[in-house]
């Protein structure tokens, strides 16, 4: 088992489609301890099923916009288990209408909302966390292509993505002094309820088909997968990579 006995904290589960799903599964299928974490009060329904399916140590509701419930759940963490290991930030959000026509008209307050949640929560989350991140842990975050390229209606959340995508490697240079590595993970388009925000996300799910060097879509599978390999001994000397897990795409020029 590559990560037997380690801890494995993961937000950002909504329903079995979540890409933090896939991970959980993967990280405890392969010997790893984990507890979930969900944005709303509404989830709670649909975590809780999930959680017991995966055989959690525990369950709790964080807003990684609220501070104060950032900083309880860290005390409910070492409360808990003490320290832990593997930290994964799966989370993102952005107003439906910043997520179609143009990038220019993106509102202030929509502006912040989506760097607010999508980006500063993984600095919020390492601030808290730490000290409780046992030497030689392992921090993971999402990101997608359009942080680097141009995605139709992508928009605003490609903005939060480079964000997220710099924030990992000025991470990854503040916890490296403990051996602690910081990775993101560049999925391609996955059908989610956070994708279903996106505009004409099934014609990017075709052209991914059509023109992909593997010609086809990944699966969730594929991003777990990728997890488990970050999140272990495997990848002890990578950090503060991004990691396209997109069957080649990225690759393509005209
Ligand atoms: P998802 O909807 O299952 O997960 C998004 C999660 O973010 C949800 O659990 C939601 O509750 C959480 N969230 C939103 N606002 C929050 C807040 N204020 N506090 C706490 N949690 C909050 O969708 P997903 O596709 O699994 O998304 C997970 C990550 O993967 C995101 O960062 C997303 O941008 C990224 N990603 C997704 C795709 C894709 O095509 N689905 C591709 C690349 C990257």
């Amino acid at each position: 088992m590559l990560i037997q006995g380690k801890k494995a904290l993961i937000f950002g589960v909504a329903n079995d489609r979540s890409i933090a799903y896939a991970i959980a599964r993967e990280l405890k299928n392969n010997g790893a301890s984990i507890a979930l974490s969900y944005g709303s009060e509404v989830l709670r329904k649909r975590v809780e099923p999930i959680h017991q399916r995966l055989e959690g140590d525990f369950l709790f509701q964080c807003d990684v916009t609220d501070d104060e419930a950032i900083a309880r759940s860290a005390e409910l963490v070492a409360e808990k288990w003490g320290c832990f290991d593997i930290l994964v930030h799966s989370v993102a959000f952005a107003n439906r209408d910043d997520l179609k026509g143009r990038y220019v008209d993106t509102s202030r307050q929509g502006f912040h909302l989506a760097l607010d949640i999508s980006a500063y929560s993984l600095v919020a989350l390492c601030q808290a966390y730490e000290k409780l991140l046992n030497d030689n842990g392992s921090v993971m975050a999402m990101t997608y292509y359009g942080a680097q390229k141009v995605v139709s209606n992508y928009n605003v959340m490609g903005v939060a993505k480079a964000a997220l995508e710099a924030s990992v490697r000025y991470l990854a240079m503040d916890l490296g002094e403990r051996g602690i590595r910081v990775n993101a993970i560049s999925a391609g388009p996955l059908k989610t309820l956070a994708a279903s925000g996106i505009s004409g996300f099934r014609s990017i799910l075709a052209t991914i088909a059509e023109r992909a060097p593997l010609r086809r879509n990944i699966t969730q599978e594929d991003v777990g997968k990728t997890g488990l390999f970050l999140a272990s001994e495997l990848s002890r000397s990578i950090t503060g990579e991004v990691f396209f897990v997109d069957a080649g795409y990225n690759i393509m020029g005209i």
